[in-house]
This record gives structure tokens, sequence and C-alpha cells, in this order.
């Protein structure tokens, strides 16, 4: 691979540092950060990691507007399953397909998907994901043998089921086990608590001796607060969930909710009082840590996947980098997506 020079203000390493020079790529690694006066007014950021889709709901964009929660989503005879079971799995996979292609071009370098469908549905995302630079990390569903394919497991949650055979299998492959809580009410905390998951979606109703547990234990927590808002179920305490454990942010369904980052850290930007660097960590490195995923940092050493933003667009003018990446950039200022 060849060696690429990219120069702009860039946002390095875990600790989001502003600085203004080039970033060296060769055979796909980034080699060298040079701090020096360069002409661009480009801004680098790591590749956006957006830790908890459903891609499979593409197929039902805007529609389940409006329903309770149940009735939307949980398995088996929701609105959601009942669009999936009626569309073809060719018409699944081009959906799919299209949905990451989307993430692509919006700066999104890896995501994390809870997979429904079983044995088929992972199958489904395995050949609609196969051509795509972005890291697509399979969550599937069903039965423990799901991870021959799949690379970990979502559990949908742990009222609607027993995944206690699916919880060993996981661990005995080393395969990562996530699981929604705490969506609707706190009643299903304890019990996906009591897998000891690799990371939780949710926590909208957290109460304080959940936050004690995150805290004690560290176990990582999606948080998905604009899908939370559409579906009616609440408002995420965001802040508290960051000072207990690490936190990275999701879309969660497709249906009701774009999977665009920008939109989801200038939300959470806006709604609670975080800092920017935090809420930049939130889209990148730390999802990467919860769903397993390469990159999430610009840094030497580091897999080079990341996006540069047009310094001249949203950005121009902006007194505070991180800031403006993190309530004011778009898929507009997206200039170049790098993911080798
Ligand atoms: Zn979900």
């Amino acid at each position: 691979m060849a060696t690429m020079e990219i120069e702009g203000r860039v946002v390095v390493g875990e600790e989001m540092r502003v600085v203004e020079g080039t970033v060296v790529v060769e055979d796909g690694e980034i080699t060298e950060i040079r701090e020096e006066e360069v002409e661009s007014d480009d801004v680098i950021i790591p590749a956006l990691v957006n830790a908890h889709t459903h891609i499979g709901d593409t197929i039902a964009k805007e529609t389940g507007r409006g329903l309770p929660l149940d009735e939307v989503v949980a398995p088996p005879d929701s609105h959601k399953h009942r669009m999936l079971r009626s569309a073809s799995r060719d018409e699944k996979r081009a959906a799919m397909r299209h949905a990451v292609e989307r993430m692509r071009s919006d700066g999104i370098g890896a995501f994390g998907d809870f997979r429904e469908g079983g044995l088929e549905g992972a199958e489904d995302f395995r050949a609609a994901t196969a051509d795509s630079p972005v890291e697509s990390v399979a969550f599937g569903s069903g039965p423990p043998e799901v991870l021959d394919i799949a690379d970990g497991y979502g559990a949908s949650g742990a009222r609607d089921d027993d995944f206690t055979e699916e919880r060993a299998e996981a661990r005995e492959r080393e395969a990562i086990f996530g699981i929604h809580a705490g969506e609707r009410d706190a009643d299903d905390i304890d019990g996906a608590f009591g897998y000891d998951p690799d990371f939780l979606v949710h926590m909208v109703h957290a109460r304080e001796e959940d936050l004690d547990r995150l805290n004690e234990d560290g176990t990582p927590v999606v948080a998905c607060p604009r899908c939370n808002l559409v579906i009616g179920v609440g408002k995420p305490p965001v802040e508290e969930l960051v000072e207990a454990t690490t936190v990275a942010l999701g879309t969660d369904n497709v249906m009701l909710n774009v999977p665009s980052l920008w939109r989801e850290m200038e939300f959470v930007s806006k709604h609670y009082d975080i800092p920017d660097d935090e809420v930049l960590r939130m889209a990148t490195v730390n999802g990467a840590r919860a769903i397993g995923a390469e990159g999430g940092t610009v840094e030497e050493g580091a897999p080079a996947r990341l996006v540069v933003l047009h310094g001249d667009r949203s950005l121009a003018y902006t007194q505070d980098v991180l800031a403006g990446v993190v309530r004011r950039a778009g898929a507009v200022d997206v200039k170049q997506v790098v993911l080798q």
C-alpha cells in the first residue's frame, strides 16, 4: 500500500489532543504524526464507531412510529420482526449493504450490530458486509451455534428468554456477549447483570445500585439516547453513566433513527453536560473497545482508520475544534474516510 500524508488539525490519541500537523500512513498504519505548520485547515479525527445498531431494520424505515416499545421491537411478534419475516433474504441483504455504505460515507469505520433472525440472519449480515472496508461486528441471536458465524452474541434482553447456554458458549469461545437492559424499565437489569455481560445496551432506567455495580465491575454501557427518545422510553442518565463506567454511543434501530453519529454526538453534547473530548471518545475509542473493533484513535502505531473533515464548511471560523466536531459537524463535512 502506498504512503499517504494528510495535513490538518489532528485530534490525537485517546485524550483527543488537537495538534496542527501531518499524519503519515504507511501500509495501513499511522507511522508518524508530525507536529508542524501546515496549509490545510481540515480536521482529522478517528473513524467513528457506532457501537449499537440493528441494520436489518433498514427495510422498514419510518414504520412503527408511535407504537410502544414491545410492539415495535420485542421478539418474536413485534412490528419489526413481522417486517423482517416478510422480506426476502436478498431484500434484507441489499438493505443492509445500503446501510453499511451510508454509514461508511458518513465517517463510520466500525459498528456492532445485534442481528435478528438466528443463523440465517447472521449469514445474511456476513454476506451483506463482506465487501465493505467498514468493520462490521455481528452479534448473533438464536441458538449458541450462531457463534460459528457471528463475532459475538447479542441477547435481546433478560425478560425475553434464558441465555445461559449462549452465554457459556460465548465465554468458551472468548466471544463478546452483549445484552439490552433497562430500556423500558429497570426490571430486566438484575437479570442482565446475572449473565456477567461484556457490555450492556441502554440502561435508561439505571438505579443507584446499578451505577454502583457498573462502577465496581467496569462493564461498558452503550447508550442510544436518540433512539430512546423516539421510542418514548425516557432519557438515559448519560452523565451518571459516564461517571460510573465506560460509555459508548449507538444509534440502535434504523427503522426510526438514522445511523448518524454526528447527530448522536450533537444530541448528547446538547442534552447533557459532558466534556467534548469525552463525547468524541464515546463515539470512537469507547465503542471500539466495547464491541472489540479496531481503531478508535489517531496515534502512531494505530491502524489508519480516520476521517478527514473539510475545514471550510461547518468547521470554518470554529474557535474550538473539538466542540465543532461534536456539536456542529455532519455528513456535509466529510471529505475523506480512510479505512485501511
Ligand atoms: Zn438494540
